[in-house]
């Protein structure tokens, strides 16, 4: 059955058919055999019997009278017989009377033969047959015939032979007619597997199947022209959609190429004018102080002039001056922080195998400083290395640190760890920095990374910069961050990283 399955359609149509009319053949034909050779042995019973009576008609005058040579007489017409090979007469007490024996060869006859009845039997190549000679229900004796068989199998081989030519002649014809008709089923079953052979090559889905007649094979490409024109009008909107997606994946790229042109425009352009404002305020405060030395040794003043402008000249404008220095450099730090961001997209940057563990110690290098002034003990592991930018790494990790020590709690002693761990597949490299300060609620955890987004901002100094710059860095490295913390016991920030190339 097995390699039934693997055949094709139009072998496996015809060997069904084959398997449909050979069996129904050959039982025809051998039944057609076996009624033949009995008709053959019937006929060749009833032509001997038919003689044997007529002898024993035609020999009850020689018996009647003893005369033995009239009986002879009647044997030897027998020669005439084709298949006849002996003939013999009994009389009425079953003894021989008369024997003729028409073939050459020797033939020893029943020495007595008392049936009444006819008798015959096939032996060996021979048949036997013994009819009474009864008249008016007188018995006068008995003939006794040896017919040979050998005609008779003769004409049975001859009519097997030709039947069988005949079977072997009419499956050749199921054959032929079994080659022309599986086309009828098979043909449409192969146009269809061809189509579809078709489409999954080419995926065109704009092609049809057309089928004459009302059967299942209409319905199965009635079926199949539907499914095609479903896929087909699934496949249009999906193109439409991809083309509408790459469409607004390109204006997104323009748009965020002007905005970061924006952002560079305005931090770089805008500190022109924050060094005017900074440069002037201080002109302004030396102006003062100037206004203030002359009014000193001018002596006297009247009072009431005194009264007005000791106010204007110490408060007012003195605590002016002192608000635009102090929003001047936080613009100032704001602008840097831009310009910092900006540097980061505009950066075209080659990308290498980096030995994180002489980043991490050159960048712990840069803060010792600040480590040492905090009193922060820092504990770095054995790194693994990843593929990225030197410049981008050191300024994504020195953010982290630089984050660890601004938000540590004044309450204990800091503690930061660096660590790093192959993830399983060995494709990634996922880092941490870890600290035990003040924490970040759940809730924060992931709007830390937005733009400006920053939490206590009167507590610490800063831009609310420093993670988005981290989370850039990150995506150009296709890699992730995500940090895990508890407000009052500290935070770890994670960071994954490609180890290769094609990551
Ligand atoms: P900045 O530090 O300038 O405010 P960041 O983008 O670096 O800006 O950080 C955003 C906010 O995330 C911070 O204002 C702070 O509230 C919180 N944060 C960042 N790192 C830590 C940390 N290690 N522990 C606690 N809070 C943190």
């Amino acid at each position: 059955m097995s390699i039934m399955r693997n055949l094709s359609i139009r072998n496996k149509l015809i060997i069904l058919m084959l398997l449909v009319s050979i069996p129904a053949l050959v039982l025809g034909f051998t039944i057609v055999i076996i009624m033949d050779i009995f008709q053959l042995r019937e006929d060749l019973v009833n032509h001997t019997r038919l003689n044997a009576k007529l002898v024993g008609e035609v020999s009850i005058g020689p018996l009647t009278f003893y005369d033995k040579r009239g009986t002879e007489e009647i044997l030897e017409l027998l020669e005439v017989i084709p298949n006849l090979e002996n003939g013999f007469v009994y009389d009425e007490n079953g003894k021989l009377y008369t024997s003729h024996n028409i073939s050459k060869e020797e033939f020893e006859p029943p020495s007595s033969l008392l049936a009444k009845q006819v008798y015959h039997e096939f032996k060996g190549d021979y048949l036997h047959l013994s009819h009474p000679i009864i008249r008016q229900d007188v018995f006068y004796g008995t003939v006794y015939l040896r017919a040979s068989t050998e005609p008779l199998q003769r004409s049975i081989r001859s009519r097997i032979t030709s039947l069988i030519l005949v079977m072997v002649g009419l499956i050749v014809l199921s054959y032929l007619l079994a080659l022309r008709f599986q086309g009828t089923i098979s043909y449409p079953i192969l146009k269809l597997a061809g189509v579809t052979e078709k489409i999954s090559h080419y995926s065109d889905y704009s092609v049809r199947v057309h089928h004459e007649g009302r059967d299942e094979i209409d319905v199965l490409y009635k079926g199949f022209n539907n499914m095609l024109e479903q896929i087909q009008v699934g496949q249009k909107k999906r193109d439409e959609a991809e083309a509408e997606q790459r469409r607004l994946m390109a204006q997104l790229a323009e748009k965020n190429k002007e905005l970061e042109q924006v952002i560079y425009v305005t931090s770089h352009d805008l500190r022109s004018p924050l060094v005017n404002i900074q440069g002037f305020s201080q002109e302004l405060n030396f102006s003062l102080n100037e206004i203030n030395s002359i009014l000193d040794k001018m002596g006297h003043i009247p009072q009431d002039i005194k009264d007005k402008i000791d106010p204007i000249l110490h408060e007012d404008i003195q605590e002016s001056l002192k608000y635009i220095e102090v929003s001047t450099s936080k613009m100032d730090g704001l602008l840097s922080g831009l310009l910092k961001l900006s540097r980061v997209d505009r950066m075209t940057s080659t990308f290498d195998s980096i030995d994180m563990n002489q980043l991490i110690s050159d960048m712990i290098n840069a803060f010792e400083f600040q480590l040492k002034e905090k009193g922060v003990n820092i504990r770095v592991e054995q790194l693994p290395p990843c593929f990225g930018n030197e410049m981008q790494l050191n300024q994504l990790f020195s953010n982290l640190l630089s984050n660890a020590l601004k938000y540590l709690d004044p309450k204990r002693p800091g503690e930061i760890s660096i660590t790093g761990k192959e993830k399983p597949g060995g494709d990634y490299v996922v880092y941490c920095v870890e600290d035990n300060g003040i924490g970040i609620s759940k809730e924060y955890q992931k709007k830390i990374f937005e733009i400006f987004h920053r939490l206590n901002p009167d507590e610490t100094d800063g831009e609310g910069l420093g993670l988005t710059i981290v989370n850039r860095i990150v995506s150009r490295h296709s890699g992730s961050v995500w940090v895990e913390s508890q407000p009052g016991k500290g935070s770890k920030f994670f960071v994954s990283l490609p180890t290769t190339i094609n990551n």
